[in-house]
């Protein structure tokens, strides 16, 4: 589906969304909110309350939420997009449309390095990442907002490199590990430099991905001391268990858990923050494009796997995709409040679930069913071409 760029960014229409059944905020201290109304001007929320209390008047498009879920829109913090709506990974063509359908509303790159030919030069590292940065800006496809242009650091850089990259719009860096410097005391040095100009960091955790790429410790990972541990689960192959249980103890940094990982790597990485009583610490990604394919439903299947079999509410699992990640990334998307971003999923339980609402159905390890995706106060997708349908829909009252 096309997204209407113009009618997004032209007005401050007020959007009303009433009647919803259950308000997930995305914040892990405050998941469920007494609320049944959220109002938002153009692509910011200004009201969140009863409908009694808020003014819903002079709205430009009601939505009658029909009694389902309002979440925070998907954020997937672990993405390897490429050019367009393209990844040649597999392949293939519209994989950020059908992540959209799985709920997702903002992306972030953990590096373009299935560009064919990915320059490992530094000019040319560079600049592909400016490149990227200003495509992925300016190209939204269905609406989805991707943060990328993440170099990834090679040998020969120096600290006015991170400088100029900065001041040309880049404020992430691809995964540490990926290029050509793979001993911790390089990549800490690096990591600082980019740091003091703004820009993140994350690094490749565990073992290689595909052919090319290499082993990253724990040792390397807590000398580095990026601002993400990237997939700590593993991409796909994980570290031994004591060393993931060492990164939870002996790192703060945000544990990222990925679809495309080892699924009990992730559990255990769960439950140890758990102990620590740190899950504000977790995040989620898919790790994706990649050698398992495109997930559109990626993000959804890792709330309802470390809900179900890491037993945790689902209402806090939701928070690792939303508030968590947008607090650890600095985005000012991820929660239900005013002066966030208007970005929302509407969803319910999936017909014939065997849950009794939404929340226990994903306890149960069932996918929810996609409605209706918000981004930036504009409707992008109604009921979604990808989840399980949902029991019931939201609808568009005009
Ligand atoms: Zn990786």
């Amino acid at each position: 589906m096309a997204h209407d760029e113009s009618a997004r960014t032209a007005t401050q229409a007020r959007l009303v969304i009433r009647n919803i059944g259950v308000l997930l905020s995305g914040d892990l201290g405050r998941p469920i909110l007494d609320a049944d109304t959220v109002v938002c001007s153009g692509d910011r929320i200004t009201a969140v309350g009863k409908e009694k209390d808020v003014d819903i008047t002079g709205a430009a498009v009601t939505i009658d939420a029909k009694g389902t879920a309002l979440v925070p829109g998907l954020i997937d913090s672990h993405v390897h997009p490429v050019c367009g709506d393209w990844t040649p990974r597999q392949n293939q063509l519209g994989w950020i449309d059908g992540y959209l359908h799985g709920g997702v509303t903002t992306m972030i790159s953990a590096g373009e390095v299935h560009t064919p030919g990915r320059p490992k030069d530094v000019v040319g590292l560079k600049a592909m990442a400016i490149f990227a940065q200003r495509a992925f800006h300016a190209f939204r496809p269905g609406g989805v907002k991707i943060y990328a242009g993440a170099p990834v650091i090679e040998h020969g850089m120096v600290e006015d490199d991170f400088k100029e990259l900065a001041a040309a719009g880049v404020r992430i860096l691809g995964e540490v590990g990926l290029g050509s410097v793979k001993d911790g005391k390089t990549a800490r040095q690096m990591v600082s430099w980019a740091r003091k100009y703004g820009i993140q960091s994350t690094i490749h955790t565990g073992g290689p991905s595909i052919p090319g790429s290499s082993l990253i410790d724990k040792d390397m990972v807590l000398e580095t001391d990026a601002d993400v541990i990237g997939h700590v689960n593993g991409g796909h192959t994980a570290l031994p268990d004591d060393q993931i249980t060492a990164l939870c103890e002996r790192s703060t940094r945000a544990l990222e858990i990925v679809h495309n990982g080892n699924e009990r790597a992730g559990l255990l990485t769960l439950r140890t923050a758990k102990e620590l009583g740190q899950l504000d610490r977790i995040i989620l990604g898919t790790d994706s494009p990649a050698g398992s394919g495109v997930q559109p439903l990626g993000i959804i299947r890792m709330i309802a796997l470390l809900s179900s079999l890491g037993e945790v509410p689902a209402e806090q699992a939701i928070c690792f995709a939303t508030g968590n990640t947008a607090r650890m990334r600095s985005l000012d998307c991820g929660l239900v409040a005013p002066g966030r971003e208007a970005s929302f999923v509407l969803m319910d339980k999936a017909q014939h679930s065997s849950g009794k609402d939404l929340l226990d159905s994903i306890q149960k390890g069932d996918l929810p069913g996609i409605g209706m995706v918000i981004i930036e106060g504009a409707v992008s997708t109604q009921r979604s071409r990808n989840t399980p349908p949902a029991t019931r829909v939201p609808e568009l009252v005009r």
